[in-house]
């Protein structure tokens, strides 16, 4: 079967799609891995690609369910990667559900991704079949702005190549993420594992890890200073984790009475329920950096007020609504409120050798493909201790 391929020109800084050239297609209607069909290249390379199971939405409102997607043949810098394990992050759930309104149907979440290389193009030098590797949040960006030049891919002037849901330039449509049996990625965008750690608890740190050390690192977070983390789900886990082994005094924040021992047993020195405005108050103008790690609304100011003469407070928790910022919360004190996005490929690398090195991993419940509408539930409840990995086995 030939299919031809017209994929739109980049627009703009998403790079992202409102029609799919190649489309998904509910699992019964193209089986899995039914073998290479051809395309007209419409990016870089690009040409032939085959049909490989995944799980994904079909709209807003629809659970997740089977399908075949494409992936692409191995090209000469591409990492074919069987996906062993994937995590489950509240920006897949977010983008599923279309709460950013931008999500391009059907939609394979999934950015959190280890498995094993299965096959390289003969220009790869970086990774060998039998390997492990990971992919993270993006597999590519223009690599020349001056972000991608000073190693920041993540804040590209062009807007990264996200796992999911953006344009795809080797088959058109958009990509399709991590919920799926394998992926195709460039090398440069493919990340070294460790064999020391356990895997599936490795994959939630490809965003979760990444997305709260690279803050952390770059406010320089150490010894002597009090940092607070807002939040216990699977970036927060993995903020307190890596603020207790950079030095610092960790304070957690949680709406969660129940996860006090947890965030304590995880690094925290102090956990503050944060519907005690006492137990805050006590708290006020004492804070070096906090990190927001909230994936809904939720008043900012009550933890602004906590940073003390030019501390700052650092977003990374991306709610649907815009936050409500009261002017006083910042200037009485010179304090600065920030935002983070994921990370870059060499500080991912960087993160991942680092956890290698002092044995860090997230923790996680390993779930089956066919839970992950009931995880969905589960994470808006904040029942999850502290991240669902799918076992791509049971797909
Ligand atoms: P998660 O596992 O669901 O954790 C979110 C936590 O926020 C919950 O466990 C809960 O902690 C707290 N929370 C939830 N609802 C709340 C509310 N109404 N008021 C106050 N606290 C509430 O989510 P996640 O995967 O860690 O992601 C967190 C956010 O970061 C999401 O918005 C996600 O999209 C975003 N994100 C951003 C980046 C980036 O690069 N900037 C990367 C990945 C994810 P407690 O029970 O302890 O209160
Ligand atoms: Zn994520
Ligand atoms: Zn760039």
């Amino acid at each position: 079967m030939t299919t031809t391929l017209k994929a739109p020109p980049l627009t703009g800084k998403s790079r992202r799609l409102s029609t799919s050239p190649i489309p998904a297609v509910p699992a019964g209607e193209a089986p899995a891995n039914a073998g290479l069909r051809t395309g007209v290249a419409a990016g870089r390379e690009n040409h032939e690609h085959h049909a490989t199971k995944a799980y994904g939405v079909q709209s807003a409102t629809a659970p997740l369910t089977p399908m075949a997607i494409p992936r692409r043949a191995i090209g000469a810098r591409d990492v074919q990667i069987e996906i062993l394990y994937c995590g489950v992050c509240h920006s897949d759930l977010h983008t599923a559900r279309n709460e950013w309104h931008h999500t391009v149907y059907p939609c394979v979440p999934g950015h959190e991704i280890v498995g094993r290389v299965v096959g390289v193009g003969p220009e790869v030098s970086k990774f060998h079949a039998g390997e492990l590797a990971a992919v993270g949040c993006m597999v590519d960006a223009c690599r020349v702005c001056p972000s991608c030049s000073a190693g920041v891919e993540q804040y590209c002037d062009q807007g990264p190549v996200l796992t999911y849901n953006s344009e795809d330039s080797h088959l058109g449509g958009v990509t399709y993420g991590g919920y799926s049996k394998a992926i195709v990625v460039d090398e440069a965008f493919v990340l070294r594992v460790s064999d020391k750690l356990n895997p599936a608890a490795v994959a939630p740190l490809l965003c979760a890890g990444i997305t709260t050390y690279s803050p952390l690192r770059c406010w320089n977070v150490g010894p002597g200073q009090k940092v607070g983390i807002v939040g216990l789900g699977g970036l927060g886990h993995m903020g307190v984790k890596f603020a207790r082994a950079f030095g610092a005094h960790v304070v957690l924040f949680t709406t969660s009475p129940g996860k006090a021992g947890d965030g304590r047993r995880l690094g925290a020195h102090e956990v503050v329920v944060s519907s005690d405005p006492d137990a805050l108050n006590q708290h006020i103008n004492s804070f070096d950096f906090i990190l927001d790690a909230v994936s809904a609304d939720h008043d900012v100011n009550a933890y602004l007020r906590l940073l003390k003469l030019d501390g700052t407070l650092t977003l990374v928790g991306l709610p649907e609504k815009p936050l409500d910022i009261a002017a006083f919360s910042l200037a009485g004190k010179r304090r600065r409120f920030a935002g983070s996005n994921i990370g870059g490929i060499a500080e991912t690398q960087e993160m991942l050798d680092y956890c290698a090195d002092h044995g860090i991993v997230a923790d996680v419940e390993v779930i089956a493909m066919n839970q992950v509408n009931e995880a969905y539930e589960r994470m808006l409840k904040g029942q999850v201790k502290y991240r669902f990995v799918i076992d791509l086995a049971t797909l």
